[in-house]
Formats: C-alpha cells, structure tokens, sequence
C-alpha cells in the first residue's frame, strides 16, 4: 500500500457492492467500513459481503465497530448510550465487538475500531475498572487474530486516552486519529493532540468539523476544508511523526452528496500532499 494511501470511510449496510465498486472508480484504493449490524455478521448476509469485499480490489484497512442504541445528539446523550461505557449494555456489546473483529479478519482488515464512548477521567474509578477490564477482553481476543483495537479520538483529551491506553496495559491497543472530533467534542487542539498520541497512531480520519457553541452540545461536521481542522497542517504533523497509514475522508452524511464531498476530500488531500512532498 501506498504511502498515506487515500480511502473513505462506508457504510455496511444495503449496497455496499455498488459503493465499493464507484470508490474504486473514483480513484480510493482503500476503504474503513462501519460494521454491518449484528444480524448480518453471520449467514448469507455475511458471505455476501464477505464476496462484494474480496471482489472489489478495494484494500479495507479497518472495520468500525458500533453498536445498536447509541445516539450522538448531544453530550448527555453520548455520555448515556455511546460505546463500551454504559454499564447495562457491556457485557453484549463485548461479545458483539469480538464478532466484529472475526468479520474484519475474514475481510482481511488488520485491525477493529470503535468509539468506547467518554473514559472517565479517574482511572481508579470502579467503572473505569470494569471498561479496563471489557477493553482488555476485546484487545486479547483481537491479539489471536493478529489485530489491533483502535480507539477513535474525541470524547477525551489526548492525556486522558494516554493515560487509559497505559492502565490497559495492552501492546495491541492503538488509535483511530479524528481531528474534527477533537474539535466537535471540545476537547482541544487536534495538532497538539496527535503529537501527544504520535506512538498508538494506526489510522486517521480525514474529518473536518467546527467548536461547539455552547456547553452540553456538540460541534457541526463539515465538508473536509470548511471546518476548523485546517487539513494541510494536519497532514504536515502526521508527516512530521512519521505517520505512512492510509488517510480515511470520513463524511457522516449518506447518498450522492457523500460520495460528492469525498471526491472533493480527495482533490484536496491529493494537493496538499503534493505541497508537502507526500507520495
Ligand atoms: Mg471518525
């Protein structure tokens, strides 16, 4: 794979055939997806995906674990349902998050990823302990797969995910770099940001977004080169770390408007690449 090579981040469900073989034709050698819902992670749904994948010449680079029930309204709403922390759902979205990661082997990807939702602050709190405990299960049973788990950035700072990747104490347990949510949740520069992370770095999204407006809410994503990420000094720092993973435009908006924005986020990665001499 190339280096820095150019991707997109997909949708799982409904014609994903169809939509690998238009990002392949767009130019995108590689893709993230976001995995199918459970229901479809065994039996002829998974087989047919399985075979869209193995078809398509598109290299997946990684396969997003989300989990039925989470919402991302606001703050509060993340804080309730989002991910691994919500203590009632755990133990299932565990187990969901294992099958996620057999899914993603048998689609050759080398590594799951997922947002676990916001870490508490104090890594002695006891529900740190039991989210330490669910992350360990997932990055064991990952490891005999010869994974990675990837945690997306953005509902805590750069120290604070630091800190938690060190409790966890797992070689395998890496980061998915998102600089727009570092912005949308507020939690603070996404330059500085991923120098903090630059060791755990395995993949980014190429997400654009802006601050919020007022406490308790979430800031708006936006077409990659409209928000606050400011993309070429993104790129210089992931170059200046040494970063050469793929670069996944991520656009969290359905239809032909995303495949529009993604070859816009293509023209203007490819430029700024070519500025910086990556290649
Ligand atoms: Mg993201």
């Amino acid at each position: 794979m190339a280096r820095m090579a150019l991707g997109v981040i997909l949708s799982a469900r409904g014609d994903l055939e169809g939509r690998l073989r238009r990002i392949k034709e767009a130019g995108f050698p590689t893709a993230q997806l976001v995995s199918p819902p459970a229901e479809d992670l065994a039996g002829p749904r998974s087989q047919e995906l399985k075979r869209a994948i193995a078809s398509s010449g598109v290299k997946i680079t990684s396969v997003a674990a989300v989990y039925a029930g989470e919402s991302y309204a606001d703050v509060a709403a993340v804080r309730a349902t989002v991910g691994l922390v919500p203590r009632e759902t755990r133990a299932a979205r565990v187990e969901h998050t294992k099958r996620c990661g057999d899914f993603a082997q048998a689609v050759g990807s080398p590594n799951l990823s997922s947002h676990i939702g916001y870490i508490p602050e104090d890594t002695s709190d006891p529900d740190c302990r039991g989210l330490v405990g669910a992350v360990r299960e997932i990055c064991d049973h990952l490891a005999a797969n010869q994974q990675s788990f990837c945690l997306e950035t953005g509902q805590e700072t750069a120290e604070g995910l630091r800190e938690f990747i060190g409790v966890v104490g797992r070689g395998n347990l890496k980061v998915n770099f998102d600089p727009a949510n570092m912005i949308m949740y507020g939690t603070g520069d996404p330059i500085e940001a991923l120098g903090v992370l630059a060791s755990w770095v395995e993949g980014v999204h190429c997400k654009d977004g802006v601050w919020p407006k007022a406490p308790g809410q979430l800031g708006e994503e936006k077409r990659l080169g409209e928000g606050e990420v400011g993309i070429e000094r993104f790129l210089a720092k992931l170059k200046e770390i040494g970063y050469e993973g793929p670069l996944t435009i991520e656009r969290e908006i359905p239809g032909e408007q995303q495949m529009a924005d993604f070859a816009a986020g293509k023209k203007l990665l490819e430029e700024a690449k070519g500025r910086l001499g990556i290649g």
